[in-house]
């Protein structure tokens, strides 16, 4: 009974609309009802200074929990002896790209030392990951000419950046990110910090509450069709 039922109710809406049709029935106003799916809000959570083994870690298994894609800026001295880490980023989706060997300020050097800090570490990771397509994101932002004319890829900045290292409070850090957040963020965190690492899980949960998608930087940009290009500087893919 109950499946005859639905089937005459499913029946209702085509036999008002053909009433409406042939114009017997009251007046309606058929508006265009089709609606086109919202564009995703896209935003990219990157992470410097690591890997550290027990810190990065417990955040890839909470992104791997979660399927959320980061981008990791490594530090080369680091990959040296956690290559095992690095194999799992890449494996799991994420991106990686260079911080420099040491973590040294770029705009300091000559061409000689710049080489030693970063290709240093493009090697190191080409031979850890069997590829060679790392953005480069300088310490503390600092870059001139030269070091634009030297990265020899893309280099990426950030757009939202809570200072988590500063008083590594996971609290006040997620609501720093999620109140700056918005459609084409980079968000700038460190995943050396046991806090930070609480907070980025926490800031995963609450913007995907809000419609949010994580992609890596690459993704991003691709999907505003933004080319990335060699030497150039990218803090944001902003709609
Ligand atoms: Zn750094």
């Amino acid at each position: 009974m109950k499946q005859i039922f639905r089937r005459r109710a499913a029946l209702w809406p085509a036999l008002l609309f053909f009433v409406a049709l042939a114009g017997c029935g009251p007046a309606r106003t058929v508006d265009a009802v089709v609606e086109l799916p919202e564009e995703p809000k896209l935003v990219a959570l990157t992470f410097d200074d690591g890997p550290r083994r027990a810190t990065t870690t417990r955040l890839l298994d909470g992104l791997a929990q979660r399927g959320v894609h980061a981008t990791f800026f490594l530090i080369g001295s680091q990959v040296e002896y956690q290559q095992d880490v690095v194999q799992r980023m890449d494996r799991e989706g994420h991106q990686i790209g260079i911080h420099t060997f040491d973590h040294v300020e770029l705009t300091e050097l000559n061409h000689a030392d710049f080489s030693a800090q970063v290709d240093t570490t493009r090697a190191l990771l080409k031979q850890t990951l069997g590829h060679n397509d790392f953005l480069l994101r300088p310490p503390y932002g600092l870059l001139d000419e030269s070091v634009k004319q030297w990265a020899g890829c893309p280099i990426i900045l950030w757009s939202v950046d809570p200072e988590d290292w500063k008083d590594r409070d996971a609290d006040r850090v997620v609501q720093a990110v999620v109140s700056a957040c918005r459609d084409g963020s980079i968000i700038l965190m460190h995943d050396i910090y046991p806090e930070s690492v609480d907070a980025a899980l926490e800031i995963v949960d609450q913007l995907h509450a809000q419609g949010y998608l994580f992609c890596t930087v690459d993704e991003l940009f691709a999907a505003r069709s933004l080319p990335l290009e060699a030497g150039q500087v990218y803090s944001n893919a902003y709609p």
